[in-house]
């Protein structure tokens, strides 16, 4: 059984070669993500912009940032010599819709030049509402939205500020946003055949008890996977509220929300937070074989 029996004709083939949308795919196929989109438009308190985006990807070494022609090149070095790759991420190291020229640029070029490659994208969802139908147009059919929160005065504790309009916007006005427009967004890519998943970063003491309730409201809306993720509280990470000391949650306290979390929604239990750079099966990271001069010197 590869657990997608269930499901629609359709949904089925989405998803079966799809490493992160499907446990079983992840055994026989790859994916690799392109790290061309360096700016982001809110901050969350966990994030440290040395590093990847934290929204898929774990702290490591600074990505080296592509630009879409760089990116195609990648994709097509990496595609030539593993022919398990079968998706393309863009996933940071900022978030890919504060960078929309970047970013859809390089699925526009991909989708015509190497159209067998699924294409997908991870947001923080603040502008989603806004290009729905632009991921529509690339026929990206798996997108990932980090939602951290519903209520606005927990949203208030992981993110300090967002940009919007032109503006800076602090507090629970800020999180009120973002959070309409994730929720906004999810609806919008649901109603157009996208298959979203939505990770959240369970943050101890912040938003772990309000977690089931997260996953819950996502699959009313048509969230196809939950992926909850614990937060990576590393000092080199950068602190929490300007604070030192917010602890991660231990692997038992993970694996209970989870559980309890799986009562109303299907959960993702296989991520291994990979860097906005990641190529190869998960868990491996061949990215140091497809640098920028290693795949000059073989064209
Ligand atoms: Fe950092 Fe990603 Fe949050 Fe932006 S959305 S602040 S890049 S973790
Ligand atoms: Fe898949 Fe998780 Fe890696 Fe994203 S971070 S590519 S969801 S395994």
């Amino acid at each position: 059984d590869d657990g997608l029996a269930g499901l629609p004709a359709s949904v089925r083939e989405q998803v079966q070669n799809h490493p992160c949308f499907s446990e079983k795919a992840h055994h026989h196929f790859a994916r690799m993500h392109v790290a061309v989109a360096p700016a982001c438009n809110i901050q969350c308190h966990y994030c440290n912009r040395k590093y990847d985006c934290s929204n898929e990807s774990r702290p490591g070494v600074v990505s080296e940032v592509l630009t879409p022609d760089q990116a195609i090149r990648k994709v097509k070095a990496v595609a030539a010599a593993i022919p398990q790759m079968t998706v393309l991420g863009i996933a940071g190291p900022g978030d890919p819709l504060a960078n929309p020229e970047r970013t859809f640029e390089t699925f526009r070029r991909l989708s015509e030049e190497t159209p067998d490659i699924k294409l997908c994208v991870s947001t923080n969802g603040l502008r989603l509402p806004e290009f729905a139908d632009e991921i529509a147009r690339y026929n990206i059919q798996h997108v990932t939205i980090t939602i951290n929160c519903l209520d606005p005065e927990i949203g208030a504790r992981i993110y300090p500020w967002i940009f919007w309009n032109h503006r800076r916007i602090r507090g629970v006005k800020a999180a009120k946003i973002l959070i309409r427009n994730q929720l906004k967004g999810l609806e919008m890519l649901v109603e157009r055949g996208v298959l979203v998943k939505v990770n959240s970063v369970m943050i101890p003491g912040v938003n772990d008890h309000h977690l089931a309730e997260v996953s819950r409201a996502v699959k009313e809306r048509g969230a196809f996977l939950h992926n909850v993720m614990p937060l990576i509280a590393e000092a080199e990470h950068g602190t929490f509220y300007g604070v030192t000391g917010q602890r991660a949650p231990s692997n038992a306290e993970l694996h209970a929300l989870q559980e309890s979390c799986s009562d109303s929604m299907s959960m993702m239990r296989h991520c291994r937070q990979c860097r906005a750079d990641a190529v190869g099966m998960l868990g491996e990271d061949r990215g140091q074989e497809f640098t920028l001069d290693k795949i000059a010197s073989q064209e």
